[in-house]
């Protein structure tokens, strides 16, 4: 399958900003830009600010997204947020194993697989992080690393459920310090993952697949990544808070 007939998927990973008001004001701005795009838009929200960017996306095409869930349906789990709750506030994607919840919150590939077997199973679309450390690159394990998340996160993750999955990478060493990877690396890592679909899969089913790049992704050098055969979209932090940057990224994913 060519590149034009995967889906593009443009996301914006708002991380810990804007309050609710904010974010209305933000998706407020972003729609217009971005009205006439010819690729999926997805805006990954706090917690405490889906409902008011339901409100404001509502009958625009942008998407909304949590930026987590918990595997489990209800309980003493003080703090999470449910794949119920996700859904019935209207969510339609959820953004797992996103580096900083790996690094800071203890997150592992066990865990980022039950929680991408629950979305799945409540009808929520995953996008499932995965990405390599610095030192990892500098030791050259980079595939043995993202071999391992891809086949661990997606651990009985059946081929039907793989439609509704999307996968972004996401060097660890390029998020949020304005150092990107080159088209070539980022090419040569999301080539890999389909790789690796293959063999988990099939070619049909690992072709379908978007695979996202992320990684102080912006709207100077969006056009060259997304130029790349195997790059079908990206996952955008810094560059999602920003309307006429975001919108950018969006027009080059239409192209
Ligand atoms: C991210 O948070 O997923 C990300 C890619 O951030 P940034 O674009 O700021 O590097």
């Amino acid at each position: 399958m060519d590149k034009a007939k995967r889906k593009a998927i443009i996301a914006g990973n708002w991380k810990m900003n804007k309050t609710p008001s904010e974010a209305k004001a933000l998706l407020s701005e972003i729609a217009p830009l971005v009205r006439d795009a010819d690729c999926e838009i997805i805006a990954c929200v706090p917690y405490v600010d889906l409902a008011a960017a339901l409100e404001a996306t509502a009958g625009t095409n942008i998407k909304i997204g949590a930026e987590n869930c918990h595997w489990a349906e209800s309980g003493a789990f003080t703090g999470e947020i449910s794949t119920g709750m996700l859904r019935e506030i209207g969510a339609e994607y959820v953004v797992l194993g996103h580096s900083e919840r790996r690094q800071y919150f203890g997150e592992t590939d066990e865990t980022v697989n039950k929680r991408t077997k629950a979305a799945l199973a409540a009808g929520l679309k995953p996008i499932v992080c995965v990405g390599e450390l610095l030192w990892e690159r500098e030791c050259n394990i980079t595939e043995e690393v993202i071999a391992r998340q891809i086949k661990l996160d997606l651990w009985r993750v059946s081929e039907e459920e793989l439609k509704n999955v999307v996968i972004a990478y996401e060097p660890v060493w390029a998020i949020g310090t304005g150092k990107t990877a080159t088209a070539d690396q980022a090419e040569e890592v999301c080539a890999f993952i389909r790789a690796q679909l293959v063999k988990l899969y099939n070619q049909s089913a690992a072709d379908a697949v978007t695979i996202q790049y992320g990684g102080s992704m912006n709207d100077g050098n969006a056009d060259e990544l997304l130029s790349k055969t195997n790059v079908d979209g990206g996952l955008i932090g810094g560059a999602s808070l920003v309307a006429t940057k975001f919108a950018a990224i969006v027009k080059a994913a239409s192209k």
